[in-house]
């Protein structure tokens, strides 16, 4: 932006991995920033995320562009921020097939892309990864990569926060309900919870699993997969838990204190949702975690739960990245993904360089709103039939 031209000034609703990385990239970029949160920051599914940063499996060559793209963002992070090094980790990742199933296709796939992958077997699991438990690996073995980690979520989204205000950004939490302000068709600011109006040029809507519903009060459909979900946290556990594990009935990841975060699909469907809107999680499905986790790590640890974290698990209806702008609404711009963990560095950054150059990005190109248009549908990518994972 030149000096000498005014200030664009964009409100971010949401204060997850999504808003904190866009407002940081957009007051680092020279605009003026506000971002408002219902509560505090990382109160969704960011503070509740396995947070598994990969591009593992079968995925359309965008999609898998974009999330190479994520993953040096976090590398170039962590090289410049050495004191990110304890919520930011790269070091590996470890899946296998569950019983009736092969990973032999997602590893050729994996391989033929160039992937970091590679295959291990039984006998060499607790080579390659000390912390698993070998027996609980399936016969045929496991694939092994390298170059996949994690971050801890709520150390990050108040760095990036802090990021935003060290660059002139005004961050307000405890904001409730916000809304965006259309009037003739153009997004003029947003409405705080308590009817406080804020004025701006752009607007910025990065609710995560509230998106499709705020955007349904505007008239803007977003096909929405959004399920009710939960991660299990551990007490701390006496391993050296580093490797990330997505096995058949759980899924593992480190915690900077020693706790673990665990969480698996059908744990995921035995959550219920009540009448008015809170997340009940069944006791058998905590204890069945607890167990499935103990099994598939050396020594088979006893764990305990620490607490359940219970909510939306943001997820568009094709399961890819929707961001940049609604097009009925002038002004508006959206952010609604799954894989926010992975995703959140290079959409904050590429969706606030759009906003400030008033130029889209050609790698956004296929995870715009208007794919979902009729006729449109041929643009969404096919899968390859090797594992896509759901993380
Ligand atoms: C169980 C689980 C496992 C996951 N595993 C992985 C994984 O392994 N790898 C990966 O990359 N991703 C994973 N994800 C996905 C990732 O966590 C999310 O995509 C990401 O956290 C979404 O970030 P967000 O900023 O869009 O939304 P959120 O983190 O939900 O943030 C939205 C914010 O907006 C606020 N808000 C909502 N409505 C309003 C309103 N009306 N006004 C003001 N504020 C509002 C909320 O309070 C919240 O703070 C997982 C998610 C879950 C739930």
């Amino acid at each position: 932006m030149s000096s000498t031209s005014p200030r664009k000034h964009v409100a971010v609703i949401g204060g997850g991995i999504l808003g904190t990385s866009t407002a940081a990239h957009l007051a680092k970029g020279g605009a003026q920033v506000t971002l408002v949160t219902a509560g505090s920051l990382a109160d969704g599914a960011s503070g509740r995320s396995i947070a598994w940063l990969n591009s593992s499996g079968a995925r359309s060559a965008d999609y898998h562009y974009l999330r190479m793209l994520a993953i040096d963002r976090y590398r170039t992070w962590s090289n410049r921020h050495p004191e990110s090094r304890s919520y930011i980790r790269f070091d590996g990742a470890m899946k296998w097939a569950g019983p009736g199933e092969s990973f032999r296709e997602t590893y050729a796939f994996e391989r033929a892309g160039g992937y970091d992958s590679a295959w291990v077997e039984r006998a060499d699991v607790a080579r390659v990864a000390p912390d698993v438990n070998p027996d609980a690996v399936a016969e045929e073995g496991a694939i092994y990569n390298a170059g996949e980690g994690w971050v801890n979520m709520p150390d990050f989204v108040p760095v990036l926060a802090a990021e935003a205000e060290a660059h002139g950004a005004r961050v307000i939490q405890d904001a409730g309900e916000v809304r965006v302000d259309v009037q003739a068709g153009t997004a003029v600011g947003v409405i705080l919870g308590d009817g406080t109006r804020l004025a701006a040029d752009e607007v910025v809507l990065a609710t995560g699993g509230h998106v499709p519903a705020q955007l349904a009060a505007l008239g803007v459909t977003v096909p929405d997969a959004t399920p009710a979900a939960f991660v299990l946290f551990t007490d701390p556990v006496d391993l050296d838990v580093r490797t990330v594990l997505n096995t058949p009935r759980v899924a593992v990841r480190p915690l900077p204190d020693g706790r673990l975060v665990l969480d698996a699909d059908w744990a995921e469907q035995t959550v219920v949702t009540e009448a008015d809107g809170s997340f009940t999680v069944p006791q058998e499905s905590v204890e069945g975690l607890l167990s499935e986790a103990s099994k598939v790590l050396a020594g088979n640890p006893v764990l305990t739960a620490q607490r359940v974290g219970a909510g939306l698990k943001p997820i568009p209806g094709d399961g890819e990245p929707v961001v940049g702008p609604v097009p009925a609404i002038s002004g508006l711009h959206m952010l609604f993904t799954h894989s926010g963990a992975t995703l959140g560095l290079i959409l904050g950054e590429l969706l606030a360089e759009e906003i400030i150059s008033g130029t889209p990005s050609p790698v956004l190109k296929s995870f715009r709103l208007d794919r979902f248009d009729a006729g449109a549908e041929d643009a969404v990518s096919a899968g390859t039939g090797a594992w896509a994972p759901v993380l």
